[in-house]
């Protein structure tokens, strides 16, 4: 068995692109746009390489999440998120929800798209829009994107979020 064959039923697959798959924790969103994985005639779905979600995984959350707008977070039991720019305190209820959409190029793939939908909490001094904190998007991308997967009926291999 080569890692282009099906895993479960070994027949031959092919690359075919997933228009979207959508999926959700705490209040994260993710929708992974356009993304390629494999099929065979069968239609089991499998990733289109065995490390496909780890290096989107941190593709994600090391290049492309620290580059979103987030607050600083701080205080271990009451936590204040205080404001990128001017640093004072970030409103405590959320503005609105933003949609930051992401092109994502692995190696040797075409590039695709992931939009990470959170609530933005505005600054009470400059008014800047912003994620309450880096940490948290990035404690959620893996398990909102394990449920875009499954949406997309790519079963998780074994170990690997
Ligand atoms: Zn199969
Ligand atoms: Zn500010």
């Amino acid at each position: 068995m080569t890692s282009t064959s099906c895993n479960r039923c070994r027949a031959a697959t092919e690359i075919i692109v997933v228009n979207f798959a959508d999926g959700e924790a705490g209040p994260l969103r993710i929708r992974l746009k356009e993304f390629p994985l494999r099929a065979c005639v069968e239609r089991h779905h499998q990733f289109v390489r065995p490390d496909f979600a780890v290096e989107l995984l941190r593709h994600l959350t090391e290049e492309d999440e620290p580059q979103l707008p987030a607050g600083e977070e701080k205080g271990l039991i009451m936590k204040k998120y205080l404001c990128e720019s001017c640093g004072e305190a970030l409103e405590p209820k959320p503005d609105h929800r933003h949609t930051f959409s992401i092109e994502v190029s692995l190696v040797d793939l075409d590039p695709f798209g992931v939009d990470l939908s959170m609530p933005v909490y505005k600054c009470s001094t400059c008014d800047k829009e912003q994620l309450h904190s880096l940490k948290e998007v990035r404690r959620l991308t893996p398990a909102a994107m394990a449920h875009a997967f499954e949406a997309a009926n790519i079963p998780p291999p074994p170990g690997a979020i």
